[in-house]
């Protein structure tokens, strides 16, 4: 797989066990199955699989406000509410996956144990993203 970039710092992302890191603003690129093992795993396995960093919202200026671009086919991503009403806004390409800022893994993660609406498991095969665009609520 050719070099994948940080679509907001532009430096190579550092490969992961689960997706993908940026050591500089420290987001990370997750496709949508590694997406719902994120949310589903232990914080154990999270550090244990290298995303430590991206856990804790602790980066340096990063400046939020561009629009992300996809790091795989460089269209725009769609920016959009976690489910809704968490509050977080994520940015995602329907296609290839979706780019989590610094932190907002974790509050994903938080926000799905308090409201109870765990993805099913993986082998389901319909995970937090198909629910994310295939229902309203
Ligand atoms: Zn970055
Ligand atoms: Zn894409």
């Amino acid at each position: 797989m050719s070099v994948v970039s940080c679509p907001r710092c532009q430096i190579a992302l550092k490969k992961a066990r689960l997706g993908l890191i940026c050591r500089n603003c420290e987001g990370c690129w997750l496709r949508f199955e590694e997406f719902d093992r994120a949310v589903l795993a232990s914080e154990d396995s999270l550090v244990g699989a290298g995303l430590k960093a991206t856990l804790s919202p602790d980066s340096p200026e990063i400046d939020l406000t561009p629009a992300v671009h996809c790091p795989i086919c460089t269209k725009r991503c769609r920016r959009f509410p976690y489910l809704v009403d968490s509050g977080i806004i994520v940015d995602a390409c329907s296609k290839h996956g979706m780019w989590l800022d610094d932190g907002e893994l974790s509050a994903i993660r938080t926000y799905c144990r308090l409201n109870d609406c765990m993805p099913d498991e993986p082998k389901k095969k319909v995970g937090l993203f198909a629910r994310l665009f295939g229902k309203k609520a």
